[in-house]
Parts: structure tokens; sequence; C-alpha cells
């Protein structure tokens, strides 16, 4: 089991323990997850994919998570995306604002996609 869901799992019991109820159980791992991927932006670039493995979450989970952090950081933090590039051509998805990688080049129909990646400046 990743070290996250260990973690979660411990706060789900523990909150359960002291009465508290799910629904605020689940707020407080979002949260706690939330503040563990801030943190790491801070410190790193990382793509969905990166988050996924280190977090043992679902991709779309974490680009819902990103969408949440981005909207709701401090005007002192900003939130950077280096926009995703086709390893093919090299056309940059700078348009992109979605969070999900794109999953093939326009221009080449090349799959092999390098994912955005995400930080916190
Ligand atoms: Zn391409």
């Amino acid at each position: 089991m990743a070290f996250t869901e260990r973690y979660f799992s411990l706060i789900a019991s523990s909150g359960m323990l002291i009465g508290l109820e799910p629904k605020k159980v689940v707020s407080i791992m979002q949260q706690t997850i939330r503040q563990s991927i801030i943190d790491l932006l801070k410190k790193e670039q990382v793509s969905v994919r990166d988050l996924s493995e280190l977090f043992g979450c679902k991709e779309k989970e974490l680009c819902e998570h990103l969408e949440h952090i981005a909207r709701s950081l401090r005007p002192t933090n900003r939130f950077v995306i280096v926009a995703a590039q086709c390893k093919q051509c090299g056309f940059q998805f700078a348009k992109r604002t979605r969070f999900s990688p794109p999953s093939r080049c326009p221009k080449c129909k090349s799959e092999q996609i390098e994912k955005q990646k995400f930080s916190i400046r």
C-alpha cells in the first residue's frame, strides 16, 4: 500500500473513532492531499503522472485537485504550467488550459507527448 493510502486510512479510522462524520473525514483528507500537492509544487515541477505515482491517486482525481489549487492560491503564489510538447515534432500545447494531459499531437498525430508540468512560484 502506498504511503498516502496508509496515511488516509489512518485518518479515516481515527476520524471515526472520535465520531467525525464520514463527509467531514473525506473533507479533511482532501485538504491534506491538496496541501501536500501545494508543498510539492513549491519545490518541484511535476506532471500529473508523477503525482499519481507519489500519492497513489487516479490522474483524473489529481486533475481536479490541481484545478482547485490553481483557483484558490493566494495572490502571492503563482500557479505555473509548463506546456505539454510533442516529442515527435516539437508542437507545444500552449493554449491548453485543461489539466489533463493531451493524448495526441494535432500536427503530426503522434501520441508521444511530453506531459505538461505544474509548479507554484
Ligand atoms: Zn507532433
